[in-house]
């Protein structure tokens, strides 16, 4: 008997093709032989366009070339996201993916600005994030090689097509040796004695037989949810949203290396700059206003003419128990979902398939294995889940019931405590692994205008003079160097132009 493990994938949106890949990539033909079944019939959600830092990680380890890729996505570069009317209306500010300044004495940068802040005008926090000034600016590079230099203080993610990412990734797997099945799932057969999934059953009569399925079925979670039982977690209490409607529009003049967020009555609205054209949404909740209501409002909000037809999507904020049971791992929508406002779903595919691999079984896996899966992949959750309510708690509006209730729910006791720290002291907790680093808790809380009562005793060590000359060499050098970038659309049409 073959010592291979078999592995089905069952979906290919942007989960299945994404599982595939990083399968094929590192371990086909030596530990596992990969087949992935997708029904063009059913198709895929097909939203998805905004990415974080993190997926450069995971295609630099596939060896995908990074202008290739974006040639065929149609990508843009994303520096940060920008969110206006968030904290309250009026107001603008961007979570950027990089960092404030640099520690002085050994002291975070931010306490001592927030040192001086209370005491004297000076320009504000994000004028010493490089990521941010770039972003006003619409410019772009790539970050310096030299650690130590003013411009090499972020890191870049992508705008772009995840469907067809997805197509990338197809060929690439084929490539790689991935089988694909175009097909139905009609039926999911279990061994009566163990309940492990044994095989899926297709429309044709074929019959796919599998070690271990990776469940990327989309929200409809056939394997995991529906055919293993495990139940979903709702999170609907917290992060109220659970509709959005997407239209594609014309590309603009106004083509930034960032992601817009704008907060509307009933939820917010995005707006994504790919090369050929730009992607809007409105996500909202459907218990305040209807998809009709959703939907005029999204086109009275555009800044280019709609070239599509508005699609309308119903979700749920929130996860299956585990997303490991028996022999069958549910990546994707069909895991779990949470609002696409710190763009995250992308990153918890990759997550999930990343620590698949880094634990990756045998024939019949550990149960410790799957413990630990379970627990890092919840981790990841509850992670992003807090990072998401407290752009939603910290808001200062009050021209809708949303507003006003999420400023006054409870929220998790994770996400209180940080609040409290950082609200007492400016602390912000450090995670050794996973999303979300400090500067991007720090850009929320910050933004959101969340100001701490205090700062670190530590930074009394250096005078304040010390401290104004840091800041203005600091905002000097950037504004130095950003003048010297290119404008984000003329990097992009000499890197990765689509279409060619
Ligand atoms: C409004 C909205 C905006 C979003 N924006 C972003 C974003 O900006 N950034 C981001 O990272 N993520 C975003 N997401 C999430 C992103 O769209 C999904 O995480 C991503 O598309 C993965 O989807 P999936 O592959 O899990 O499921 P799907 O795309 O639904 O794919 C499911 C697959 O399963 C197959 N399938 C299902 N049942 C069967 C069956 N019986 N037989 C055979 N095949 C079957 C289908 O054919 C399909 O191929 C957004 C989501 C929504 C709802």
């Amino acid at each position: 008997m073959s010592k291979k493990i078999k592995i089905v994938v069952l979906g290919g949106g942007t989960a299945g093709w994404m599982s595939a890949a990083a399968l094929a990539g590192v371990a086909t033909d030596k530990v596992c032989e990969v087949v992935l079944i997708e029904s063009e019939e059913i198709g895929t959600v097909g939203v998805g366009e905004a990415t974080i830092p993190a997926i450069k990680e995971f295609n630099d380890r596939l060896g995908i070339p990074e202008p290739e890729m974006m040639r065929k996505t149609r990508a843009t570069f994303k520096l940060g996201i920008e969110f206006v009317d968030w904290g309250e209306k009026g107001t603008s500010y961007i979570h950027p993916f990089g960092t404030y300044g640099k520690t002085i004495a050994g002291t975070d940068f931010h306490q001592h600005w927030l040192r001086l802040a209370k005491a004297h005008q000076v320009p504000p926090l994000e004028a010493f994030s490089f990521a941010v000034n770039a972003c006003r600016a619409g410019k772009f590079d790539f970050p310096a090689e030299n650690k130590t230099a003013v411009n090499a203080a972020y890191s870049y993610a992508y705008h772009f097509d995840a469907g067809l990412y997805a197509r990338y990734l197809r060929d690439f797997s084929e490539r790689k040796g991935v089988k694909r099945q175009e097909g139905k799932v009609v039926q999911v057969q279990t061994s009566p004695d163990s309940g492990h999934v044994h095989s899926l059953l297709l429309e044709s009569g074929e019959k796919i037989i599998g070690d271990y399925f990776i469940d990327c079925s989309g929200f409809r979670s056939l394997l995991l949810g529906e055919t293993l039982g495990v139940s979903f977690e709702s999170w609907k209490h917290w992060l109220a949203c659970d509709s959005a409607v997407a239209v594609a529009s014309e590309r603009g003049a106004f083509f930034p290396p960032y992601t817009r967020a704008t907060a509307k009555g009933a939820g917010w609205q995005w707006r994504i700059p790919l090369q050929h054209r730009t992607g809007n949404g409105y996500v909202y909740s459907s218990d305040i206003i209807s998809n009709d209501e959703a939907t005029i409002s999204l086109l009275s909000g555009l800044d280019e003419p709609a070239i599509t037809e508005p699609r309308t999507l119903r979700f749920e904020a929130g996860k299956r128990a585990c997303a490991w049971d028996k022999n069958c791992i549910a990546v994707g929508l069909s895991g779990g979902f949470l609002e696409p406002l710190e763009s995250t779903s992308i990153y918890l595919i990759q997550i999930a398939i990343i620590n698949f691999l880094k634990l990756m079984p045998g024939k019949v896996a550990d149960p410790r294995v799957i413990r630990e899966y379970n627990r890092l992949i919840d981790l990841e959750y509850e992670r992003v889940r807090d990072f998401l309510i407290l752009h939603y708690h910290l808001n200062r509006r009050d021209d809708s019931v949303l507003w006003r209730y999420c400023q006054r729910m409870a929220v998790p006791d994770s996400l209180r405590e940080k609040i409290e720290l950082f609200g007492r002291r400016g602390y912000i907790e450090q995670y050794r692994h996973g999303l979300f680093a400090p500067p991007s808790w720090l850009g929320v809380y910050m933004g959101q205008g969340l100001m701490p009562e205090n700062v670190e005793p530590l930074v009394g060590v250096v005078t304040e003079e010390r401290v104004r000359d840091e800041l203005s060499g600091l905002k000097a050098a950037i504004d130095r160097k950003v003048a010297q970038m290119q404008d984000h659309e003329a990097f992009i049409a000499g890197y990765c132009p689509a279409g060619t």
